[in-house]
Parts: structure tokens; C-alpha cells; sequence
């Protein structure tokens, strides 16, 4: 059962949220559209709304919605209408391509290619494509190149053009920021077998799957707590060039229900117009708790870990711990800010840390297989940070992480305890809070209601 639906909608103030762009991330499942075998997952697509920033686009990019098949189709009628015609070509450059493939596959005539790889002023800027990259080529109708362009890292635009005033058939080279653009999206997914398999299906990039591991970290466990039928919904940024999504930026609002409970974030920044911020209820709450419900990183290789296998041990009585399965490597996080109080090895613990907390506070994580760098007896961490990787050290029979909870070195057990909120918004701000989180709350219950109009 899938379901697609586009809606057309400007939402002003989403433009002014759009200040700052999250750090690049691999946009792998933004590109699949095709839906995993038995998946359940409802698909709905929101629009909403479009910022341009960064230059202007003087392009001579065709829109990138236009098909290479209708580029390529017209080539031998026009050879004879227009001797001047251009032909864009774009191809992706494949692991194991070398130049000489990938211009031959752009439609580069082939004395052109031998001359090509013989320019230095060609082929040092080439030096730079990455298989994944895109290369495009404009060529005249015998395959002589006008053009080559790609997007470089750090979003710059490398042109490489046919300079014809020069002698001898020079080519110029010209490098700039490329145009930019930032959409909202909007998308929602059940989960079936793990948040990835959900927001793959959902067309989310990764990014944003963490980041809503990341949002709702202090109330949802995600190793843990999620279940067959939990869902979400999730507004984001997405940067594009020229219509094409190119990566995720940073998610303006989400909700999350785990097993029946509703939970809900708005992103408000910090005052006096800073890219930093925080998430917070629709109500002005922190999402930010003093400890993070799990201790190890979500990623793709750890989603739906839990949801596949039995956790090795679980009798919390015997011994005070709790233990994720995971697999060896997975990076280990300090629950909370804190001081480091032990690194280093100790009998069935195996390669251990133990991180001070203010208030009493301490938690354990055992078994790792190495430390992360810094982490040495006295070092400040805060909530987050990495501190050691999972492994089998010590009493272990597979690789997983113990974790243990102390209150006053009293055992507590973690998935139990209630932990107390960050700051919340302040009665100053809250107007302003107020403007964002309706607008972007009413964008959850829009597309919520789109859904359980699917479902009936
Ligand atoms: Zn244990």
C-alpha cells in the first residue's frame, strides 16, 4: 500500500527558521523511490514552501527534471537543422570509470577525448570528481566539448569552458558557489522493522533519521522502546540544486508516537538570530532531559538491532545492568554531562568508563572493545559524547554494551527512571515560540490527518 500525495503550500514562517545549514549528509535513501517489499509504510509529501539564498542561478544547467532520453533523441535530426546545436549530456562517474569511459558514455567524440586527457587545464580540475558525482557535458554535434561542469565538495560549481577567442582550442576554467536552494519537506512513516527500513520507505534521508533519534533521545529509547506500528512525521530542510535535492538539513519540527504515546518537537533558535537552538514541546518544554534514554549511538547498522535480536541478558535483578546488543564498533555515548572518573579495565567489566554526574550521579559502561580519544580520568564530557565503542571485553559472551545506572552509588535502573527537563522557554520568548510551533504543529496535524484518511 503506498500512498503519495503533493501538496502545494507556502508557509512564510518556515523562511525565516532556514538560517543555517546542518553539516552534509549522505542523501543515499533520499534518491530511492522504489518501496521495500511488504512495507507498510504510508508516504505522504508536503511541499511546503521554497527559500532561495546564495546567488542567483546563471546556470546553463538544463532543469533537472528533464529526462536525458529527451536530450539525447533529437541529436540526428538537428545535426542537419543547426550546426551550432548543444547537446547536455550527464552521466554519473561509477566506481571503477576512468575519464576516458565516463566522457566517452557523455557522448565525446573520441579524437576530442584523446585530446582532452592530453589538457592540463582539463584534466586538473577533473582530478577532483569522487564516484557518486555527476558530470555534466555539453557538446556541439560531433561530440567537441563546450563544456564540463560538476558540483564539487563544498558546494562549488567547476566549470570548464571552451574559451574559442584563444588559440589553439584553450579551455578556461571557472570555479564558483553553486545556487543553492532550501525546500521544506514534510514526511511520514510506520515502522515495521526498524526507524531506517521506516524513513527508507518514506523517502527520509538518513540524516534526519538520526536526527529524530537525536530530538526524542531523552524520552524514547530507540535500541529499546520502539514497536511494530509506532510512527512519525517530520518537517525538514532540504537543500537542492536546480530542483534536485542534494542533501538534509536540519529538521524544523517531528513527531514521534512510541507505543501509543505522542511526542512532539518544534525547533526555536537561540535569541538574537543564531543558527544555534533547541527542540522543544509545542508547548514551550525542553526536549532536552539530563540523561539520554540510551547510551549508544543510532545509526543504520544499529537501528532495528534490538527489534531482530533477543537482548543477551536481561534479568535486570542479577546484575544491576542493563544490555544493548550491538554490534562491535558502535560508538558509546556519556548519558549525560559529567567528569571522567575511571577509564582502563576491571575483571568482568572488561574495558570500562565510568562518568561522575552532578547530583550523585554515575554511569558505567562496560565491556567496550577500545576508548574514545580524550577519554581520560578528570576529562569533561558532555551529553552526547562519545566516550567508547561496543565490544566483548571482560564476562561477555557476544558483543553488547553494559550500562549501569548509580544514584549515591546505589544501582537504579535507567529505563525506569524519570529525568528532569532542560530549561524551557522563556516567558519573554514565548510569543515569539508561540508563532512557530503553531504554524509548524498545524503542519503535523495536517499531514496526520492526510494519513488517517489513508488508513480509513
Ligand atoms: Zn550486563
Amino acid at each position: 500500500m503506498t500512498l503519495q500525495r503533493i501538496v502545494t503550500h507556502s508557509l512564510s514562517h518556515l523562511a525565516s527558521l532556514l538560517t543555517s545549514a546542518h553539516p552534509p549528509t549522505p542523501l543515499r535513501s533520499a534518491f530511492r523511490t522504489t518501496l521495500g517489499l511488504g512495507s507498510a509504510a504510508i508516504v505522504a509529501s508536503l511541499f511546503v514552501g521554497v527559500a532561495a539564498f546564495g546567488t542567483v542561478s546563471d546556470s546553463p544547467f538544463p532543469p533537472a527534471a528533464q529526462p536525458i532520453e529527451q536530450l539525447l533523441a533529437p541529436k540526428l535530426q538537428m545535426l542537419e537543422e543547426d550546426a551550432t546545436a548543444t547537446y547536455v549530456h550527464e552521466e554519473r562517474f561509477q566506481r571503477g570509470d576512468t575519464l576516458s569511459v565516463l566522457l566517452d558514455r557523455l557522448g565525446v567524440d573520441d579524437a576530442e577525448v584523446t585530446r582532452l586527457l592530453a589538457d592540463r587545464n582539463v584534466m586538473q580540475p577533473l582530478a577532483a570528481l569522487r564516484p557518486g558525482m555527476s558530470l555534466q557535458a555539453k557538446t556541439d554535434p560531433d561530440g567537441n566539448v563546450r563544456e564540463l561542469m560538476f558540483l564539487a565538495p563544498r558546494d562549488q560549481l567547476v566549470s570548464i569552458q571552451r574559451a574559442d577567442s584563444q588559440p589553439a582550442d584553450g579551455f578556461r576554467v571557472d570555479t564558483r558557489a553553486a545556487a543553492l536552494a532550501q525546500e521544506t519537506q514534510m514526511k511520514s512513516g510506520e515502522i515495521r522493522s526498524s526507524l531506517f527500513a521506516a524513513t527508507d520507505a518514506a523517502g527520509v534521508p538518513d540524516g534526519v533519521a538520526t536526527q529524530m533519534a537525536d530530538i526524542f533521545g531523552g524520552d524514547v529509547d530507540f535500541h529499546r522502546d520502539l514497536r511494530r506500528g509506532d510512527h512519525f512525521t517530520v518537517v525538514y530542510e532540504m537543500i537542492t540544486h536546480l530542483g534536485r535535492p542534494l542533501r538534509s538539513g536540519r529538521v524544523l519540527a517531528a513527531e514521534f508516537v512510541n507505543q501509543g504515546r505522542a511526542f512532539r518537537a518544534v525547533w526555536f533558535p537561540e535569541a538574537g538570530g543564531s543558527a544555534k537552538g533547541g527542540y522543544y514541546t509545542p508547548e514551550g518544554k525542553n526536549l532536552r532531559k539530563a540523561f539520554l534514554r540510551s547510551p549508544l549511538e543510532f545509526s543504520r547498522i544499529t537501528s532495528g538491532v534490538s527489534m531482530r535480536m533477543h537482548p543477551i541478558l536481561q534479568q535486570w535483578r542479577m546484575h544491576k545492568g542493563v544490555d544493548y546488543a550491538a554490534p562491535s564498533g558502535t560508538r558509546v555515548k556519556s548519558t549525560s554531562d559529567g567528569v571522567i572518573d575511571f577509564v582502563g579495565r576491571e575483571g568482568g567489566y572488561g574495558n570500562m568508563v565510568i562518568v561522575r554526574h552532578s547530583g550523585g550521579y554515575s554511569t558505567r559502561y562496560a565491556h567496550l572493545s577500545g576508548f574514545a580519544s580524550g577519554i581520560r580520568r578528570g576529562a569533561r564530557v558532555s551529553q552526547g559524547d562519545v566516550v567508547g565503542f561496543v565490544g566483548q571485553t571482560g564476562w561477555a559472551t557476544g558483543p553488547h554494551l553494559h550500562y549501569e545506572f548509580r544514584v549515591n552509588d546505589q544501582y537504579r535502573n535507567p529505563l525506569t527512571m524519570a529525568f528532569p527537563a532542560a530549561q524551557p522557554i522563556t516567558p519573554e520568548r514565548l510569543a515569539a515560540f508561540r508563532t512557530t510551533a503553531d504554524a509548524l504543529a498545524a503542519r503535523l496535524d495536517q499531514l496526520r490527518t492526510t494519513n488517517l484518511a489513508v488508513l480509513e
